[in-house]
């Protein structure tokens, strides 16, 4: 189990200074340790934690009552004295709910505290072109849908993330600019907590952010602690990974790839300069190099259909389309080069329609990466596919719900009567 860099947009979670906080940071402590280290006895958590067991049984007897972990069965350790009951994590009546708004689709994902999924889906949406308004409007509404789902499967939500494609003020919730989007300082967390039924905690936070912390958890390559994910949407954003960390910057806004000038005398770009590699290498590139006179796929917005489409094509051999991913494969591998040179990634997470062309993409890609990064071979970066499609994202935006409970346990459930009271952290 990978660390937990989502402890870079938990401000609050400072050293304990008095005894409730020592307890809430001790039942978080307990609870991450089943989640890294799989079920065991109060006994061996004790051992292997350091608390007194006095103490381990008193915060294993709140998380039960919470219900956040459950007992299963007998430990068998070989040592003398009698079995103790293992304890495992459970959360089955815990959910988290992350949502991705893109320009052509919203993603849903929610899960239980185990991260066993609840809900996945899809929804078409032209976000650019229905304005800040009705597109927030459209995203409440998807959130109210899932929130009330989620409740029905005995899951209700401890809180919401949402990915949003640009650059995102994480402690205000607000979208300084999606250019993508047309957003300009949209303060998205507080018109959409308006807009929800429960008071419940909403976040916001960039989607490359969000799906390479998912790579990086549950992906193909989890656990490689040097990673840049990329998505490839209309736009192209990058989450950037270094020593298990995620690489946030000064401000907030590091892995701003789409947006790299590569190419001064290149197209003009959604953020208004001119030649981002975006315009070489976005999904709207790839449509207008594959299909000069026109767009395909008729009123298909979906950005997955319209790699799908693409993909029919470069198999049934049109040139066009042989020709495009030819030339978005080596401005793929210029870009990808000038990661490597800046950050020595040990491999290039590729999402969204990238990892529908991957094939074809990659040959390309690679060779012009090789050839471009200064360390050559040497760097040993590769490109791969994400096998997470277009949920990225929105596993990483509900994986962070998650970890904020894991954080601070006493945000959820019921304690037990005679527990010590241990008010919630305020939330983000
Ligand atoms: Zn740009």
């Amino acid at each position: 189990m990978p660390g937990r860099p989502h402890s870079t947009v938990t401000p609050e979670s400072a050293a304990p200074t008095d005894q409730l906080s020592l307890r809430r940071a001790n039942l978080s402590r307990v609870i991450g340790h089943l989640r890294e280290h799989g079920p065991r006895s109060r006994a061996t958590i004790a051992a292997e934690t350091g608390l007194h067991k006095a103490t381990v049984s008193s915060l294993v007897d709140e998380l039960l009552a919470r219900r956040l972990v459950r007992e299963a069965g007998l430990e068998h350790s070989g040592t003398a004295g009698r079995p103790g009951r293992v304890l495992t994590l459970d959360g089955a009546t815990v959910g988290a709910l992350g949502v991705e708004i893109n320009v052509d689709y919203l993603g849903v994902h929610g899960t239980d505290l185990a991260n066993r999924p609840l809900i996945q889906r899809r929804i078409p949406i032209d976000a650019a072109g229905a304005g800040p308004e009705r597109a927030v409007a459209r995203l409440a509404e998807a959130v109210r849908r899932a929130l009330a789902d989620l409740a029905r499967a005995g899951a209700p939500a401890a809180g919401v993330t949402v990915a949003v494609p640009g650059l995102i003020d994480v402690e205000r919730g607000t979208v300084l600019l999606a250019p993508n989007l047309g957003w300009r300082d949209l303060p998205l967390a507080e018109r959409l907590a308006a807009a929800l039924p429960a008071r419940i905690p909403v976040r916001v936070d960039n989607d490359a952010n969000l799906a390479a912390l998912a790579e990086y958890t549950y992906g193909v390559v989890a656990g490689t602690a040097d990673l840049v994910y990329l998505t490839g949407e209309v736009g192209v954003g990058g989450g950037l990974i270094v020593g298990g960390r995620l690489l946030r910057g000064a401000d907030g806004y590091s892995g701003e790839v789409g947006h790299l000038p590569v190419d001064p005398a290149g197209r003009r770009c959604g953020c208004g300069r001119t030649g981002c590699w975006e315009t070489k290498v976005g999904l709207a590139e790839l449509l207008r190099l594959a299909s000069p006179t026109g767009p395909p796929g008729g009123q298909v917005r979906d950005p997955d259909q319209r790699a799908r489409e693409i993909d029919r094509r470069l198999a049934a051999g049109d040139p066009a389309a042989l020709a495009a991913v030819a030339e978005v494969g080596r401005w793929l591998g210029l870009g990808g080069a000038i990661l490597v040179n800046l950050v020595n990634p040990r491999v290039i997470v590729l999402g969204g329609y990238f990892a529908i062309l991957a094939d074809r993409l990659l040959p390309a890609a690679q060779a012009e990466l090789d050839r471009l990064a200064v360390a050559g071979p040497a760097a040993r970066c590769r490109f791969v596919a994400s096998n997470l499609g277009f949920t990225a994202a929105a596993r990483g935006a509900a994986g962070v719900v998650v970890d904020r409970v894991l954080a601070d346990p006493t945000t959820v459930g019921t304690p037990p009567v005679d527990a010590p009271r241990v008010p919630p952290a305020r939330t983000g």
